[in-house]
């Protein structure tokens, strides 16, 4: 197995042990995210882009408690946790929109009444945790990010992706994507 595969396995194995827990909105962790990366998919996005919308939640379950501390009041940085652990095996393109994807929700809090009045209970719950919408000031300074735009379409993907009883292609069918995406130390 190449290290490639061997890194690719060891996502899907995260997934076989943590998928099934619940994402907080009627949705499982692994539902969440097959149907995130198929909107990426849908649109056309870039594969780095659907990469990221598959993984984005991964931190959350690579700590012990995934949601736990959310719901408890503290923000447990799970977009952090998440784009660490996948950059020694992806490239930013992967890992930036990850890094920045509850960033852009408050960004677009700060700059987007009709996505406010759109976000779902446990979204206005855990931005409050991470520090609601962006002050002023911050949103030049985030509008600079190398992948800024990559971050805002992931965060709607994010958002949308929350439907129940819908059909989605299987995390197999992510396989060869993630493996050829994979470029340790860039
Ligand atoms: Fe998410």
């Amino acid at each position: 197995m190449s290290a490639g595969e061997a890194t690719v396995a060891l996502i899907f194995d995260i997934f076989e042990r943590r998928g099934a827990e619940l994402y907080g909105e009627h949705v499982s962790q692994l539902q969440h995210a097959l149907q995130c990366a198929q909107l990426a998919r849908e649109q056309g996005c870039a594969d780095s882009l659907v990469a990221a919308a598959l993984l984005h939640d991964i931190g959350r379950m690579v700590e012990p408690e995934g949601n736990v501390d959310e719901l408890r009041g503290v923000d447990a940085r799970h977009e952090t946790v998440g784009a660490n652990v996948l950059r020694r095996a992806f490239p930013s393109a992967v890992t930036e929109p990850i890094r920045l994807h509850v960033a852009a929700k408050r960004y677009l809090c700060a700059t987007d009444a009709s996505y406010v009045a759109r976000l779902s209970e446990a979204s206005i719950l855990s931005l409050n945790v991470q520090g609601g919408a962006m002050l002023p000031k911050e949103v030049p300074v985030f509008e600079q990010e190398p992948f800024f735009a990559d971050a805002i379409q992931l965060r709607r993907f994010d958002d949308w992706g929350k439907r129940t009883g819908c059909e989605v292609a299987s995390l197999e069918s992510y396989r060869d994507l993630l493996r050829s995406l994979y470029a340790p130390g860039r």
